[in-house]
């Protein structure tokens, strides 16, 4: 590996690196190109993507509909202001994603990550009720959850085993709970946020899949469930789609396979095809309506400054429209079904406890036992970008990977493993 560059050395010596521990990390890899599912190394080693760049290049990278789109618009205007003035790609964007998204999901409030969407959508629910005359300031949030890193968001993620336990507030008086999986659990659920309506603004979770928390499954209808109970006490929903939005559990958004509407829907990640920061709260008609007013103090203050950016909204409105050009929802099924076949050997190795597939997401579960770092090379040399974290190894590759390299990939998620 050539990292020997100037670049390199010079800069590694500025730059600080996420989640790692900086004094014992292993040296992250240089990558100067993409093409399609590949990243290309400093060296010139090319790796297929398990990963999708955090799980957000689901066309593959530089897809050529989207870098025109982008070159068109930076030409023209890559950003300006959204205070005081609009601009088309973001106003298209936003029309667009209320035709996709359920129900009376109508109004789209941008941002440029992820956690600020969460956050902006936490602001709303507390606000709503404020428009209202209550003061609620309380969420209720779930066990292996994660919804962002910046302080309110983590403060509605796993405050007691996730990575942020230490960090999160302690006193935001949020309430953490476990996701009700079963019929007896749904009930307690109901019977649990009536009795503490009377603050909690609203209730956040990731829909179908827990993904930073380890990738863990629930069914439809624990959705179903939560948003009864939500309706019983009188309390918001918040879904946070920032990971499975745009079919990375199969279908176009993972609340579509409960049939349910949230009061508000976080998106990002592969929002912009994983080429541009940019994330959207999305409100309901009700919400919204709790913000009309003459009364200038009803008013949501907030407004980011990349808000609406208009280059970024270029390619996200790039990648809808090869979302609308192609069956994704098919493309997704085949993956599936190809991560299940050909990851299922791993359930006969000593260290792994369980192998589970939802969508374009592949999972195997491994005991404590194995050291995942040690792993991270391995991968590296079986020609794959694979990145294990807590006891998983898991692939959530680019949606229009072909049968050949998605084996590729899951060909040496068995080989490492059974090399162990
Ligand atoms: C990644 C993620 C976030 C945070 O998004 P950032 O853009 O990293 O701030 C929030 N919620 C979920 C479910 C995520 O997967």
């Amino acid at each position: 590996m050539k990292i020997n560059s100037d670049w390199y050395t010079k800069g590694m010596e500025h730059i600080w690196l996420p989640y790692t521990q900086m004094k014992t990390a292993k040296k992250p890899q240089p990558v100067i190109a993409t093409e399609g599912v590949r990243l290309r190394l400093a060296d010139g080693t090319e790796l297929v993507d398990g990963i999708s760049s955090w799980w957000a290049a689901v066309h593959g990278y530089n897809h050529p509909h989207i870098v025109e789109a982008m070159k068109d618009q930076v030409e023209v205007m890559p950003h300006s202001m959204f205070g005081g003035l609009v601009n088309e790609p973001a106003l298209k964007l936003a029309t667009r994603l209320a035709e996709m998204l359920p129900g009376d999901l109508n109004r789209s409030f941008f941002a440029e990550s992820g956690s600020v969407s969460v956050e902006i959508s936490m602001k709303m629910a507390m606000q709503y009720f404020l428009n209202k005359g209550e003061k609620r300031t309380r969420f209720v949030h779930f066990r292996d959850t994660y919804h962002g890193d910046t302080l309110a968001a983590m403060a509605v993620g796993d405050t007691e085993q996730g990575m942020h336990a230490n960090l999160a507030d302690a006193n935001s008086g949020n309430l953490l709970t476990d996701l009700p999986r079963t019929e007896a659990e749904a009930v307690a659920f109901k019977a649990f946020l009536k009795e503490n309506a009377h603050d909690v603004a609203a209730v956040i979770t990731e829909p179908m899949v827990q993904g930073a928390g380890g990738m863990i499954f629930h069914g439809p209808e624990t959705l179903r469930w939560i948003r009864e109970a939500c309706d019983e006490a009188g309390v918001l929903f918040i879904v946070d789609e920032i990971f499975t939005g745009f079919y990375r559990t199969g279908s176009r958004f993972a609340i579509d396979q409960a049939g349910i509407v949230p009061d508000m829907i976080t998106l990002s990640k592969a929002l912009s095809g994983g080429v541009s920061p940019l994330s959207v709260c999305v409100a309901t008609d009700k919400i919204f309506d709790a913000f009309y007013d003459d009364d200038p103090e009803k008013a949501l203050m907030h407004g980011p400054t990349y808000m609406g950016h208009a280059l970024g909204c270029a390619a996200a409105n790039a990648s809808l429209d090869l979302f609308e050009a192609e069956d994704y929802a098919a493309k997704v099924e085949v993956i599936s079904d190809q991560m299940a076949r050909e990851l299922a050997p791993c359930r006969a190795l000593p260290m792994v406890k369980d192998v589970r597939t939802m969508g374009a997401i592949g999972v195997v579960q491994l005991d404590d036992t194995v050291d995942l770092d040690a792993l991270k090379p391995m991968f590296v040399d079986a020609g794959v970008w694979i990145r294990p974290f807590g006891t998983i190894v898991y692939l959530t590759p680019p949606l229009i990977i072909d049968e050949e390299d998605l084996r590729l990939l899951t060909t040496a998620i068995v080989k490492v493993l059974s090399s162990l």
